[in-house]
């Protein structure tokens, strides 16, 4: 009989998990809390690994169907728009065998929920989920149901990770916006992230007519940690003209506020026939844009495990064994980076930036390994 799987979170990672069911012809149920998961968000940064991975997990024509739109040109620059750091990108293309690319939450969801097979969601607030002997209980707004095995993949919030790990997220001392500027307002196939004085500006080309933006900037300089984007953007009119253009490419109305946040590492994987993926195991800072591309490499960790061992705790402890360092160390490093790249005081700046441009290119190489992960194209 086909093992039977629920997966509670139809995001990326939930989208994940059940891509690699597929893989293994395991039999999935999806469970969202949300009216409608597919809609909604801004955009993120595919890099490489991510787009390794989806491939991994069956969407080969992702990253070629993006291919047109791939970022081949961008770096670290200051708020002056001197630049500290040009990205490797062509070095990556060759390593890796992709360029990153920008893509909206919404279509690359939904590229992601055609692949499956436009499986249905059961509309419900998973409340806990818990291990047992062979299989895993799912309980929540739909009553209770036995399954297989289950994925908990509800995001950093998670309800169902409670028995697991009873994590609370942890804070920065940052905010982020995030927007789509419509028309052409960057030039295409660039990304470029500013930094200035507590505050931060990077932009992404998702095609000639849509660019991606985010914004960060100290609660210090907000006057308070619930000040709106109507108090935050006045803090880039002197960023240079593609911030400016970005900016105002965007009605308000649409820019989405964060508080940053991520979670304290060390959250167990793997309990039993459970697993944890995604944002609900392992919440990183977005600093990087690395926390949707660790939820597929999730995914085809998992599957590699399962492939191998069958839906069984033998195969869940591999996957959690074979995750634990790397998401540990992407918590690690993307929140320190997050911090020193939102330094306020003149003098640390003008350290940071002397050493940046001189360290960045020859350490730089070496980072984007840790980052991206194993070596060697797909
Ligand atoms: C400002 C910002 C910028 C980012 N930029 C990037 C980037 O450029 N590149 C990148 O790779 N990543 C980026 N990320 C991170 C990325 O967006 C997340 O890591 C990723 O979306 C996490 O996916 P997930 O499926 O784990 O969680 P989520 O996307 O949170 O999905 C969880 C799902 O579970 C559902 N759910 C929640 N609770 C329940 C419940 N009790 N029962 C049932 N369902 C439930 C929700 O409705 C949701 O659909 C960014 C994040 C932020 C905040």
């Amino acid at each position: 009989m086909r093992a039977r799987v629920a997966i509670i979170g139809a995001g990326i990672a939930g989208f994940a998990a059940g891509l690699a069911c597929r893989q293994l012809d395991v039999e999935f149920q999806l469970f969202d809390a949300a009216a409608d998961p597919l809609a909604g968000g801004a955009a993120i940064t595919l890099w490489p690994n991510a787009l390794r991975a989806l491939s991994e997990l069956g969407m080969r024509d992702l990253g070629s169907g993006l291919a047109a739109n791939a970022i081949t040109h961008g770096g670290i620059a200051t708020e002056r728009a001197a630049v500290l750091y040009e990205l490797p990108l062509v070095w990556m293309r060759k390593q890796y065998g992709y360029f990153p690319v920008c893509v909206r939450r919404d279509v690359l969801l939904f590229a992601m929920y055609k692949a499956l097979l436009r499986p249905t969601i059961a509309r419900a607030r998973v409340q806990r989920v818990f291990a047992q002997t062979d299989g895993a209980m799912v309980e929540g707004s739909h009553g209770r149901l036995a399954y297989d095995a289950a994925v908990i993949a509800d995001g950093i919030h998670s309800q169902a990770r409670h028995d697991i790990c009873p994590v609370q997220p942890r804070p920065t001392r940052y905010t982020a916006w995030r927007g789509i500027a419509q028309g052409p307002v960057v030039d295409p196939a660039t990304m470029w992230e500013y930094w200035g004085e507590g505050v931060r500006f990077g932009y992404a080309s998702i095609s000639p007519h849509a660019t991606y933006w985010f914004a960060t900037v100290n609660d210090r300089l907000l006057g308070g940690q619930d000040a709106g984007w109507d108090v935050a953007r006045r803090l880039f009119a002197g960023f240079p003209p593609p911030v400016r253009a970005c900016i105002a490419a965007t009605p308000d109305a649409d820019v989405l506020r964060h508080r940053v946040q991520d979670l304290p590492p060390g959250c167990p994987l793997a309990q039993g026939r459970i697993v944890l993926m995604g944002d609900a195991a392992h919440a990183i800072t977005p600093n990087l844009g690395f926390g949707g591309a660790l939820a597929v490499e999730d995914a085809a960790t998992w599957l590699r495990a399962v492939r191998n061992v069958g839906v069984s705790p033998a195969a869940f402890r591999i996957y959690a064994a074979q995750r634990r360092r790397r998401v540990r160390e992407m918590a690690y490093v993307t929140r320190q980076f997050g911090d020193v790249m939102q330094w306020q005081n003149q003098g640390m700046i003008h350290m940071r930036n002397g050493l940046f441009r001189i360290a960045a290119p020859m350490a730089g190489r070496l980072l984007w390994r840790r980052l991206l992960g194993s070596t060697g194209r797909p």
